[in-house]
């Protein structure tokens, strides 16, 4: 009986056989990890992509987006508990579907992209990088929405075959990341900081919580951070919360601590901060940041505007605003 390192994240769990990792999904089967979820997604979804949320990739397009079981963390308020803290086995609706038939999927219901997303696509790692190869020999573009807690060098790998990601930064303070998410700050800066090297397109998303990481001088700390490491045109969208799963205790974000935060980190550096699930307010959308012009105006997931140029510019001030448009 051999036990097996997983060398994917940074749980760094030691699986005995026939057992599985923190993960629930990676299992050892006869000294060999496999992915217990490979080829069998249990939620599939056409969404927008404003609802990755991607702001400056392809803006107003539809993605194929796809989840398995499992995920390498335990986030306490878990919009998705239901799939990621179970294993492929405990699931009531799993499809299956090999990589060439989601990819033939998502081109039948006319989407350029895929997104692996919902649960945290990391621990489906293998299905990805099969399914984001193939995506990429048919022309589509890939979408990695995760929470960044992978290592260094598998996440260099799966890079070749991503083009944008929205990864969550929960908080600007390791003791968050131990006592909420059940993992550590430190992995999660540089596989941001991996993104960037690899060219891969990064918007960020900080979920600001009452009371536990809504400390304005965390969210400058953490905006300076990224301007200095990633650069001041990565989008950060500062999101609300809602109650959920084990964090029903806490009310949902004031709109004026997601506004405070927003000029916060906009002193902080950052060109474009987003506020995120508060319909209609003005950091919904897209300014320029020369000369404030509105350049694509958003309500929700719905783009109401778009005065980008052909050539992703500012109209009034032809600066060029970042992004893969
Ligand atoms: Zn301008």
């Amino acid at each position: 009986m051999s036990t097996v390192t997983c060398e994917l994240c940074p749980h760094a769990c030691v699986i005995p056989e026939g057992a599985a990792g923190d993960c629930r999904v990676r299992v050892n089967l006869g000294g060999r990890l496999r992915a217990t979820t490979y080829g069998r997604p249990s939620a599939i979804h056409v969404d927008p992509m404003e609802k990755k949320p991607l702001y400056h990739f392809h803006p107003g397009s539809s993605v194929f987006s796809l989840a398995t079981a499992g995920c390498n963390l335990h986030c306490l308020n878990c919009q998705n508990w239901q799939l990621s803290q179970r294993g492929g086995e405990e699931m009531e609706e799993v499809y299956r579907a090999d990589p060439a038939e989601l990819v033939a999927a998502a081109q039948r219901e006319g989407c350029r992209s895929l997104a692996y997303t919902y649960s945290d696509p990391i621990v489906w790692y293998e299905y990805v990088e099969d399914t984001a190869a193939l995506a990429h020999a048919q022309g589509l573009t890939n979408v990695f929405v995760t929470a960044a807690y992978i290592n260094r060098a598998p996440l260099r790998r799966l890079c070749r075959v991503l083009d944008a990601t929205n990864a969550d930064l929960k908080a600007f303070d390791d003791g968050f990341y131990r006592r909420v998410n059940g993992a550590t700050l430190k992995p999660v800066l540089d596989a941001l900081v991996t993104f960037r090297e690899e060219g891969v397109w990064t918007e960020l998303t900080n979920l600001v919580i009452p009371t536990l990481n809504d400390d304005l001088a965390m969210i400058r700390r953490m905006a300076r951070w990224i301007v200095a490491e990633l650069g001041a045109d990565t989008p950060l969208h500062l999101s609300r919360f809602h109650p959920e799963y084990r964090m029903r205790n806490l009310p949902p974000t004031p709109t004026e601590t997601l506004r405070t935060a927003r000029s916060a980190a906009r002193e902080a550096g950052l060109n474009y901060v987003y506020i995120g699930n508060v319909m209609g307010d003005e950091g919904n959308s897209t300014y320029c940041p020369r000369d404030g012009t509105l350049l694509i105006g958003r309500s929700g997931f719905v783009i109401t505007h778009n005065a980008l140029t052909a050539q992703g510019r500012c109209p009034t001030c032809d600066e060029p605003i970042p992004g893969v448009w």
